[in-house]
């Protein structure tokens, strides 16, 4: 028999709908070839599902269909939930720029797909994803009509699966950037050479705070990328919103941004620049400091190292805002989770001696789905902090 048989006790993850399966819930695997869909079968031989199966990665099998469903059908079925879900939820007219799926979230481990208007950006993780690909295609192609398929699987974490990093044009029109709409603002999202599918859409909710919290500040916005945070919070009446990151071409990127918005050349200036040496500069006028850092730890073995990151620049933020001052203050790692997160941003504020009270919390936006069955899916959290 062809399957995959876990040892017993081992396969209470899988009967819980969570994807992942690692090798040592393994008791035997049949022969095939890396990438490939096999069913899964308890110790005394329930099948309890289908996932693909890859020996180079450190998870051995991702799920992608569970009970005696047929694992091109599930992928069929979570493709057309995860476009319901979203079809819910957003007015064209507003916002354009939308996650369609969100990996694990929506049921597809490996798969992001991304809609810019009618841009379609698609990241790749894993080899088995790789194999189904032209299935997913075909069905983001019947159900959106993109104009353009563009496939981003620039990630470091494809070695493993065996797969290289790669950019490339699937279908439609080259394209460089897309201009979307986001809650009616106006952004230019870059392509190739871009971080993440090009934009940050899992902060879509935290712009929409800034932009209402931002009247008569000052802003300094940190990790920048293409200047989203300083183009909302200029259009919510900032003062001035200074924008730094250690990217020179997101730097470029959210200049045209101001551009697109008709912001003033001289409503915030650009600083391509490191934000740990940076929020040690003297000059600092700001009463309202976001810090939206990369995720610090990659991996769980980075997790006290991390912690120091974030603690010394939130730390930094603490003492340098104006008070009373807003720290809007993320992290995106989710191996720091949320408690963990508090404390050390309770840490931070103690060393900075400063009063600091939390007004919000805020997660990954709502199309970034976190899979209660799976939750390492949640990943991004934030406070809105008050300094006085
Ligand atoms: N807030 C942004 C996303 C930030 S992503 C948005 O909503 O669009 C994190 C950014 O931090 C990346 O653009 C990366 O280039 C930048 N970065 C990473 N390390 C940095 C450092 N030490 N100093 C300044 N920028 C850094």
């Amino acid at each position: 028999m062809n399957a995959v048989v876990l040892k017993p006790g081992r396969d209470k993850a899988v009967r819980n709908r969570h994807h992942w399966i690692f090798s040592g819930a393994i008791r035997d695997l049949p022969d095939f070839e890396d990438g490939a869909v096999l069913p899964v079968h308890s110790s005394v031989g329930e099948l309890l599902g289908h996932g693909y199966f890859n020996r180079k990665s450190s998870i051995t099998g991702r799920m992608i269909a569970f009970g005696s469903e047929p694992p091109e059908a599930a992928v069929r079925r979570s493709v057309e939930r995860a476009l319901a879900l979203r079809a819910r939820f957003f007015d064209p007219a507003v916002t354009n720029a939308r996650r369609l799926v969100n990996a694990e979230g929506d049921g597809l481990p490996g798969l992001i797909a991304d809609l810019y208007d009618d841009v379609l950006v698609l990241q790749i993780a894993t080899l088995g994803m790789e194999k189904l690909k032209p299935l997913i295609i075909d069905l983001l192609t019947g159900a959106l009509k993109p104009r353009t398929i563009f496939e981003k699987s620039d990630l470091p974490a494809r070695r493993e699966e065996g797969l290289e990093e790669t950019e490339a044009l699937l279908a439609g029109e080259p394209v460089e950037k897309v201009r979307i709409l986001e809650n009616g603002i106006p952004f230019w999202v870059g392509l190739a050479g871009g971080q993440k599918t090009g934009f940050y859409l899992d902060q879509r909710e935290s712009r929409k705070l800034v932009r209402e919290c931002s009247s008569g500040r000052r802003v300094l916005n940190a990790f920048s990328y293409t200047g989203s945070f300083s183009v909302c919070a200029l259009l919510g009446g900032a003062v001035k919103a200074d924008s730094i990151d250690s990217s020179a071409a997101a730097m470029a990127l959210a200049q045209d941004n101001f551009e697109l918005n008709g912001l003033a050349s001289g409503s915030g200036t650009f600083f391509t620049a490191d934000v740990f040496e940076f929020l040690r500069e003297p000059a600092l006028d700001h009463d309202f400091i976001i810090l939206d850092p990369p995720a610090f730890a990659k991996k769980r073995t980075d997790v006290v190292a991390a912690c120091r990151g974030y603690k010394d620049i939130n730390r930094l933020a603490m003492q340098r805002v104006r008070a009373p001052g807003l720290v809007l203050t993320f992290s995106c790692s989710h191996f720091v989770d949320e408690v963990l997160f508090q404390q050390v941003v309770f840490q931070a504020a103690q060393e900075a001696g400063r009063r600091v009270r939390i007004l919000q919390r805020h997660r990954q936006a709502f199309d970034h789905p976190v899979n209660i069955y799976h939750p390492e899916t949640a990943y991004l959290k934030g406070f809105l902090l008050y300094v006085d």
